[in-house]
């Protein structure tokens, strides 16, 4: 892509009016281009566009027009979450038109270097806590991208000598050409959205995308347990900057003394261990016990170190660290505590939409656990779930489409107490059924944890609800 101000003029493509594509459409607008933004919704459906039209930027709703894209656009700025079989890009695909998602767009504006974070797992909780701990450095991030806030309408406000901090999906990196975070940062990579991409190989290039750009002035954080973020985080030019709970680096942010490779367990808790992070010049500084970060897990540990190492480099003090990273204690909907209810602790995951995150969940907590799992079916057998089935669950309720293939997995590893929640009239009382049968399984000191392993579309319009229904349904058990 261009600088901004060579679109005067020229005919830009917006497809998709959600928050991304109303700030894509005024920044092209305001230098002058000739915007036309375009919505598969019916119009009443698209709230956003009539703020559009009062500025005179034309919006066509309710169908893609044969002709909006022609050789004479100069550029389209998709939604990311538009498949690239959509007939308008297909159309610019066809015409040689670029084809950029609005992050890239953002790359070219923001006045302040950017930190990258993406990953399968952690990236909001990473960039949340990157962004708790760069302000308790001074050094003035603003967090947006993926995470809500659209990265371009950000990057219009982030101060020039602060830090512009995107959370990016592979969706949103799948878009970009130029895009080059001062700081990138990849947490991990597991075999989601295969639905979107249609191969994990372009999945996974989707991903390395947020390291292509980058040169030798630049820092590529990745996690050394990982074998695909080795792979790809070592292939490109940026200095190397590794992070890893189970080994000790020559650089880096670890884990000391590190945690065992094979799965995690109850017992590693005994241990005083200590989050280290060991300079180029082979001298290393203890940051903060393990034991006395604000979220659990070793997940959790693994997303802390990754922030850890974006602040280090970005430049803040390893002291102002300490208390944030003591205070900090999640987002909503990651591995949350609900409360005890019967004797009975409650967890709300709503957000772990894979088989990855949910075992990560699963071994963060202590047995024994009923499970509630399932939802949308994106074609994966879940077979991976197996061995922490047969290792940590007591009982499992299965939900949504995938709850015969969850069931099944389930039977498999020996469990006994499954119960498959079959459709109720409303998507809200099987939740609320599939609650109550896995408090029917539950005694005083067992642990309910709500971790689908699956997105939630097909009974609910996002985690967020299938989440609050969770914890209204605990709260009124
Ligand atoms: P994302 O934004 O990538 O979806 P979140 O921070 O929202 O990630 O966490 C989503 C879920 O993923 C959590 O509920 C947890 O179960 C799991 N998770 C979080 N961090 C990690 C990690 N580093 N590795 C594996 N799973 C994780």
């Amino acid at each position: 892509m261009m600088q901004l101000t060579s679109y005067r003029g020229r005919h830009v493509v917006v497809l998709g009016l959600a928050r991304s594509g109303v700030a894509a459409a005024k920044l092209f607008h305001s230098v002058g281009a000739d915007v036309i933004v375009n919505d598969k919704k019916e119009r009443d459906q698209c709230p956003e566009a009539d703020e559009l039209t009062a500025l005179g930027i034309s919006v066509v709703c309710g169908h893609h027009p044969d002709e909006l894209v022609t050789k004479n656009t100069a550029l389209l700025v998709k939604n990311p979450g538009i498949p690239y079989t959509a007939p308008p890009i297909v159309a610019a695909q066809l015409l040689g038109v670029e084809v950029v998602s609005e992050v890239e767009v953002a790359g070219h504006l923001s006045p302040a270097p950017l930190v990258g974070i993406t990953g399968s797992n952690g990236k909001t909780t990473t960039t949340t806590l990157t962004g708790v701990l760069l302000e308790a450095a001074g050094l003035k991030p603003l967090i947006a991208g993926n995470i809500g806030r659209p990265l371009s309408e950000a990057a219009l406000e982030v101060a020039a000598d602060g830090w512009l901090v995107a959370e990016l999906s592979s969706f949103q990196l799948k878009g970009t050409s130029e895009f080059r975070p001062r700081i990138a940062c990849l947490l991990n990579v597991a075999e989601t959205h295969l639905d979107y991409h249609g191969s994990m190989e372009d999945y996974v290039n989707s991903k390395a995308k947020l390291f292509a750009n980058q040169t030798l002035d630049d820092v590529a954080i990745y996690n050394k347990d990982d074998e695909t973020c080795c792979r790809l985080a070592e292939q490109f030019k940026g200095r190397l900057f590794p992070f890893s709970v189970t080994r000790k680096l020559s650089e880096g942010v670890m884990v000391d003394p590190p945690y065992p490779t094979v799965k995690p367990g109850d017992n590693e808790v005994e241990l005083e261990r200590w989050i280290v992070h060991r300079g180029q010049d082979g001298l290393e500084q203890r940051i903060i016990r393990v034991d006395e970060l604000g979220i659990p897990g070793r997940h959790n540990t693994a997303n802390a170190l990754a922030a850890i190492a974006i602040a280090l480099v970005a430049g803040a003090e390893p002291e102002s660290l300490v208390e944030p990273l003591r205070d900090f204690r999640g987002v909503e909907h990651r591995l949350e505590f609900v409360g005890t209810f019967n004797g009975v602790k409650f967890y709300n995951d709503s957000k772990a939409t894979n088989a990855m995150a949910t075992t990560m969940s699963i071994l963060s907590l202590p047995s024994p656990l009923i499970l509630i799992a399932g939802g949308l079916d994106r074609g994966s057998d879940y077979m991976e779930l197996l061995p922490v089935f047969r290792d940590r669950l007591k009982g499992l309720t299965a939900i949504g489409e995938t709850r015969e293939k969850i069931g099944r997995v389930a039977a498999l590893s020996g469990l006994t107490s499954v119960k498959i929640v079959e459709p109720e009239e409303d998507a809200e009382l099987t939740l609320r059924r599939a609650v109550e049968e896995a408090a029917a399984m539950a005694e005083p000191g067992d642990i309910v944890l709500l971790s689908p392993a699956c997105a939630s579309w097909d009974m609910f319009p996002s985690y967020e609800v299938r989440g609050r229904i969770f914890k209204q349904s605990a709260h009124t058990l």
